[in-house]
């Protein structure tokens, strides 16, 4: 049985905003407050299986989201990064990049991949598709 790719197939209900070739979806179980994630539409793995316009299209959106936030959470600290392949960690097979938000203050190092995860609350999920459908 072939394995279901969240980014394929349950991107709907987290989805915020697409372009041509990319997406920005909220990361269900985040790892601090809340977290996006960037993603190419077409399922490939790494960084380097994208095309060049699909590359441009995604980092422009990233730096969108990143300039929507900015407008809208009045400039919390923001985390970007992406993992490149499984030994680095990258969960899902479909590459994407990460952008997490932490209290001004609270702790600013990145949270370890252990521990609870909890899914983020359906009024919370709301609040953020309406800032980015405005
Ligand atoms: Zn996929």
């Amino acid at each position: 049985m072939e394995k279901i790719c969240v980014f394929c197939e349950i991107f709907d209900k987290l989805l915020l905003k697409e372009t041509v070739y990319s997406r920005v979806i909220i990361n269900y179980c985040p790892l601090g407050k809340f977290a996006l994630l960037v993603t190419p539409k077409r399922h490939v793995s790494l960084i380097t299986d994208l095309k060049k316009e699909e590359l441009i299209d995604l980092v422009l959106l990233y730096q969108e989201t990143i300039m929507t936030i900015n407008e809208k959470f009045e400039i919390p600290p923001i985390f970007g990064w992406f993992n490149q392949g499984q030994e680095a960690g990258q969960t899902i097979d479909h590459f994407h990049f990460h952008i997490a938000l932490y209290e001004k203050n609270g702790n600013l190092k990145l949270p370890e991949r252990i521990g609870e995860k909890t899914p983020i609350s359906e009024d919370l999920l709301i609040n953020i598709k309406k800032i980015f459908a405005q």
